[in-house]
């Protein structure tokens, strides 16, 4: 055996080192008071423990689980690191699902405490009663905006539940495998899923999303997650600041294209990170402004596919470089980042940019494959395309609670995506298996219809869906809202689509409608849109074709 010391890979263990060697370093929170509150990770480690205290105090058992209905802020960091540093397990909630599906999730996961921002107050009013494990209830505010006639048992404000605890603690040393946070997936299929992350996925995670080729976050960064702590662990950014020392920059819930911008140059800000539907709003903000970034150089864009017009935008306007990542809640969530090797740099713009389109190759720690209907790997060709399947060290073995038969297929864990890789191992999201489109026992990717739709001036935000139809069992059809005070008709953009790609991959027909339903973590909703009357409506086309 080695000679070497061994020490637990432990959530506690990134706080300490942020409080020992960058205490000073800033954490910047836009309250929902709408104030700027501002301290240092020495303060945030104090209060950190105060939670580990007091959740002592109230005799959580180990493994315990603290729900969170909260934006990005302070007090949400705290409870990062307080409930899974001292043993127990932070579960944060998507205040954005449906009541009924925050109770089936809260139920499931066996929430004992539930801490909340006042802007949530509403919906624990109406889900408290349906959820019986759920002992405590805290608001995230102080003691003066605790409403006194709430409806809610035994509700406390947070600054009272901590303030009298001692700001000393002894972090509890245990195995590194031990839980330490949960998500829930956000069940566009059937129910949700429980995610139960460890110690040791969370903290190998975290290293590995601060690499040079990840998301290269350094001491000397600003980083703003626009990404919600609710949404996988925003993309594990609390855990890597920690791991780093940099200054954290949080939104609140503030995500408006003026008020992000406005956080972005008032805190220097160097790096964010986000899915592309609330970028697109920045970037619209910015464009009507005629506004520039002036520290702003890097951004990680990922939870859908980036358009390509988005990247475009981003680099050749404002001098931000884009890294298009993916991953999912079963994979802590980073699978794959797109950044350049060094061969690439000399290639023409346009074939970088073609490069970049992609989501990126595997950091160590998650490896992937691409495999045919009979189960056998297919070629790393760049064209060839199969279901993608992970596996590693932060991805998901099994569901919670947990089962005989496990997740897995041969030890890798089907993503449910289809994909193509290169030879140089840049792997390419061709769609969701649920939203290809199937036509003439082809394959359409609706990613590449949607980025092509995307790059028209006139479009604000596009989605492709197939409907049904008699001859080629599916059509494309994309879905299209356009830019406040522009015209587009049908026919101009499907002639946009001319020496793009195949003429049997353009879609039939054009939809405008006002709005494009999305999803809790501000992805379009397929199933919704499949649902829009005016989608339905087409079901039936004309026999002939
Ligand atoms: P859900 O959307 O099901 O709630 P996740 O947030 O875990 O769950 O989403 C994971 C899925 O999001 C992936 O399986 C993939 O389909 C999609 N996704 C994430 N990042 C990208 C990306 N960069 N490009 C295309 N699809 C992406």
């Amino acid at each position: 055996m080695g000679l070497m010391q061994s020490h637990p890979l432990l959530i506690s263990s990134l706080l300490v080192h942020a409080e020992r060697h960058h205490g000073d370093s800033e954490i910047v929170s836009r309250r929902i008071e709408g104030d700027l509150h501002r301290y240092q990770w020495r303060d945030m480690a104090r209060r950190a423990r105060q939670v580990a205290r007091v959740l002592d105090d109230i005799q959580l058992p180990l493994s315990g689980r603290v729900g969170t209905l909260a934006w990005n802020g302070y007090r949400h960091l705290e409870l990062y690191f307080g409930v899974s540093g001292s043993g127990r397990v932070l579960h944060t909630i998507n205040p954005r699902l449906h009541p009924d599906q925050i109770a089936w999730i809260a139920n499931h996961a066996g929430d004992q405490v539930l801490c909340f921002d006042l802007t949530f107050l509403p919906l624990v009013q109406a889900v408290h009663s349906q959820c019986p494990t759920i002992l405590y209830y805290v608001a995230l505010c102080d003691q003066k905006d605790l409403p006194s006639d709430s409806g809610i048992p035994g509700l406390i404000s947070y600054e009272s539940w901590i303030e009298k605890q001692p700001e000393d603690y002894t972090w509890p040393q245990f195995d590194e495998n031990a839980a330490s946070s949960m998500c829930y997936t956000s069940g566009t299929t059937g129910h949700p899923k429980g995610v139960l992350y460890s110690h040791r996925s969370t903290v190998l995670h975290a290293y590995s999303a601060a690499l040079p080729d990840s998301m290269a976050i350094s001491a000397r960064d600003a980083v703003l997650p626009v990404v919600p702590m609710f949404h996988v662990n925003a993309w594990g950014i609390p855990y890597a600041a920690a791991l780093t020392g940099c200054k954290l920059v949080f939104p609140g819930k503030q995500l408006d294209g003026k008020s992000v911008y406005q956080l972005i140059e008032e805190e220097g800000v160097t790096f964010a990170a986000g899915v592309p539907t609330v970028w697109q709003m920045l970037l619209d903000h910015m464009k009507n402004e005629n506004l520039r970034f002036s520290t702003l150089r890097r951004t990680v864009i990922g939870g859908a596919a980036c358009p390509p017009a988005m990247i475009q935008a981003f680099q050749a306007q404002y001098g931000v470089e884009v890294i298009h990542a993916w991953g999912m809640t079963e994979t802590s969530p980073l699978g794959s980042l797109c950044t350049l090797k060094n061969k690439s740099l000399t290639l023409p713009a346009d074939e970088q940019m073609k490069l970049r389109c992609k989501q990126g190759r595997a950091p160590f720690g998650c490896d992937f494959k691409i495999v045919g209907d009979d189960g056998e790997p297919l070629p790393w060709d760049g064209k060839t395309f199969g279901d993608l399947y992970v596996k590693g060290p932060w991805v998901v073995r099994d569901y919670f609670p947990g089962t005989e038969e496990g997740a897995l297929v041969d030890g890798w864990f089907p993503t449910g995506d289809v994909a193509t890789i290169d030879t140089d191992g840049y792997m390419h999201i061709t769609d969701r298996s649920k939203d290809v489109i199937k036509s003439g026992g082809e394959w359409i990717s609706s990613i590449e219809i949607e980025n092509i739709a995307m790059a028209h001036p006139a479009v604000q935000l596009a989605a492709c869906v197939g409907v049904s139809h008699p001859k080629w069992d599916e059509r494309p059809i994309i879905v299209v809202v356009t830019r406040p005070g522009m015209a587009l008709d049908k026919q101009e953009l499907l002639a946009f689509y001319d020496g793009k790609i195949a003429k049997w991959q353009i879609p039939d027909d054009v939809v405008f409608v006002d709005e494009i339903p999305l999803g809790a973590t501000g992805k379009m909703l397929k199933s919704r849109i499949r649902q829009m009357p005016e989608i339905s409506a087409l079901r039936e086309p004309a026999a002939e074709e």
